[in-house]
């Protein structure tokens, strides 16, 4: 596909504007442009087109399944959108005075009061942007509290080896050390490992639960139990949170912060890089290290982002749970879980489920036997899957599972479409022994096929020049 500018065809317009019927004002000579604008020249039915075009070559959770674990994507109701686009939502000035923002204010209140209460958390904060952003100014407030007591030996984070990505790297930057502990057999902390580096260094741990593989610790509260005992406070990446919402609360595993994806779990749709917010919770006894500026005026102080951040994701995250009420929200989760069982088990007589045993919201297969047999990959079962028309799994993630591929099907996927996903998988189970070298060329129906991911990390053209 060509790019808008070159399809450009000079002279070419599109007259939305009327002729200008007031007086034309000339810009100072300082602030005028040194040369034109070089923008592509198109008729407006072109412009459509192109736009159409690559609207078709995107998929998107309303073109079909999206199975990627670990990022929830789900069917966001459009009611969400609908409030989220009122225009005393929109037009609101972050500066506006406190008598202008009152519905503003009542929206963050009223999310917050909802998030508290199913994240088992006593305050909360809507700066952070993303997930990785909630991250940070989460453990920056485990980071203030140590400094606070003046326990500066506190430099150590553990995280388990099944993390996201994330978890280390936040630490990382937060100036901590990173202790990575190895998983157990099942998928778990592994209680020994995670008591082998404790000690009066450990200044806390940062857990998923249920975690990567889409199990439910089951030892989850004496692991919080043992970190606290060692001085450690206990983060939890709620990135996730359609397993357990309504159910069981992170604050009452043990928990003394979290963040949550708000854009994962609570109704905004993510994936192309739109604004999303990592909203972090905490106990009472870490409050005074959260970042100002709850409410729509800013306050000063510690700032992660300006203001409440983004805001518009709040009144998203609020009308979704408005919507579901107190018993439509642990009946999604439920269901997640419901869907995430069921399609692994009707996936299980072709490839192998990591950890056969009942799973949260979703489950890994591990796809090196079926590698060694066929020399077909998990990157080539994925890349197969694009021609079925279904977005792929997440893959070779979490690094503890070899030839991995990750699914979460959502609580918003009929019983049709997972029977429809099962018998897709066992054609390329099938497949696979049949017709390898196909899967390995894989996909043949797709814009792009097999990018060079290496060369586009290592020398990135990120801006196009005209020839
Ligand atoms: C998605 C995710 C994150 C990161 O969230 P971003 O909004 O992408 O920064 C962190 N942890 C887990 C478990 C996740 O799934």
């Amino acid at each position: 596909m060509k790019l808008i500018f070159e399809k450009s065809v000079p002279g070419r317009k599109l007259s939305l504007l009327p002729a200008c019927d007031v007086e034309e004002y000339v810009l100072p000579e300082a602030f005028a442009r040194r040369e034109a604008l070089d923008l592509p020249e198109m008729s407006e039915t072109d412009v459509s087109r192109h736009y159409t075009e690559l609207c078709h070559n995107v998929h998107g959770v309303n073109c079909g399944f999206y199975p990627l674990g670990s990022c929830t994507m789900k069917y966001n109701p459009r009611i969400d959108e609908e409030m989220a686009s009122l225009p005393g939502f929109t037009d609101v000035h972050p500066l506006a005075p406190a008598y202008a923002t009152e519905g503003c204010r009542e929206v963050l209140d009223t999310a917050k009061k909802y998030l508290c209460e199913i994240s088992g958390m006593d305050e909360m904060t809507f700066q952070p942007a993303a997930g990785a952003h909630g991250e940070f100014t989460g453990v920056m407030l485990i980071k203030q509290y140590h400094r606070s007591r003046g326990d500066e030996k506190r430099t150590k984070i553990i995280v388990p080896d099944s993390a996201h990505g994330t978890n280390p790297a936040t630490a990382a930057m937060c100036g901590f050390d990173v202790v990575n502990i190895a998983s157990a057999p099942n998928g778990c902390v592994d209680l020994e490992a995670l008591k082998a580096v404790l000690g009066d260094d450990t200044a806390g741990l940062m857990l998923t639960n249920p975690n990567t593989v889409g199990i439910f610790d089951e030892n989850i509260l004496e692991i919080t139990r043992l970190v606290h005992d060692a001085g450690g406070l206990c983060y939890y990446d709620g990135a996730n949170l359609n397993a357990v919402m309504g159910i069981v609360r992170p604050g009452d595993m043990g928990f003394d912060c979290i963040h949550m994806n708000l854009h994962k779990t609570f109704a905004t749709p993510h994936g192309g890089g739109g604004p999303g917010a990592g909203a972090v919770g905490c106990k009472s006894f870490l409050k005074e290290f959260m970042p100002r500026s709850a409410t729509m005026q800013g306050e000063g102080g510690i700032q992660v982002r300006g203001f409440s951040g983004n805001f518009l994701v709040v009144v998203k995250a609020m009308t979704y749970l408005l919507t579901l009420g107190r018993e439509g929200v642990p009946e999604a989760a439920v269901n997640a879980v419901l869907n995430a069982n069921y399609l692994m088990q009707r996936i299980k007589g072709t490839f192998t489920p990591a950890f056969d045993r009942i799973c949260m919201h979703e489950f890994v297969l591990d796809l090196s036997e079926f590698k060694k047999e066929t020399g077909v990959s998990a990157l080539d079962v994925a890349k197969t899957l694009i021609d079925y028309g279904m977005h792929p799994p997440t893959m070779y993630f979490p690094l503890i599972v070899h030839e991995a591929l990750m699914l979460e099907p959502t609580e918003t996927e009929s019983k049709e479409t997972l029977d429809w996903a099962a018998e897709i998988f066992r054609k390329l189970y099938q497949m696979g022994h049949d017709d390898p070298s196909y899967m390995h060329a894989a996909p043949h129906h797709a814009q792009i096929g097999r990018p060079d991911e290496v060369g586009a990390a290592r020398n990135p053209v990120l801006r196009w020049k005209k020839a």
